[in-house]
């Protein structure tokens, strides 16, 4: 599989997401214009336990796959963080895909003070990971 590129503006925004709810997985989509990573969509994340499980509210996602169309993005990835586990899908992620051919971002804070992100898709139903290159 190809590289992810990302600005390094983007993947600043999408690491101060995180940050704002250390306390919480954060989610949302990220949309592409041109080939590249373009736009943040936050999402509410839903789920009944948010320290340690996501699930983006389907309302917010309806808006802002709307709003990407309006603009003349397309859906790229799916992000969300950890607040305490390593930037790896866990068994949770697995079963939830509801995008099973989208690319998912996952941001970790685990490391005090060293923000970590990593590119997953799927691929024969195994998440593999994927080269995420940030630009300056
Ligand atoms: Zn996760």
């Amino acid at each position: 599989m190809k590289p992810v590129k990302m600005s390094r503006m983007l993947a600043t925004r999408l690491l101060f997401e995180a940050q704002k709810q250390p306390d919480a997985e954060v989610c949302g989509c990220v949309s592409e214009r041109a080939g590249m990573p373009h736009e943040i969509y936050p999402v509410a994340n839903v789920a009944a336990q948010p320290a340690c499980r996501f699930e983006m509210d389907p309302a917010g996602q309806i808006d802002a796959l709307k709003t990407m169309r309006e603009r003349g993005e397309r859906m790229l990835a799916i992000y969300h963080s950890h607040p305490s586990a390593p930037p790896e899908p866990s068994v949770h992620d697995l079963e939830g895909l509801g995008y099973p051919d989208a690319l998912y971002l996952i941001i970790s804070l685990n490391i005090k003070g060293v923000l970590e992100m990593r590119a997953w898709q799927r691929e024969n139903a195994a998440m593999r990971e994927r080269v995420l290159t940030i630009l300056d």
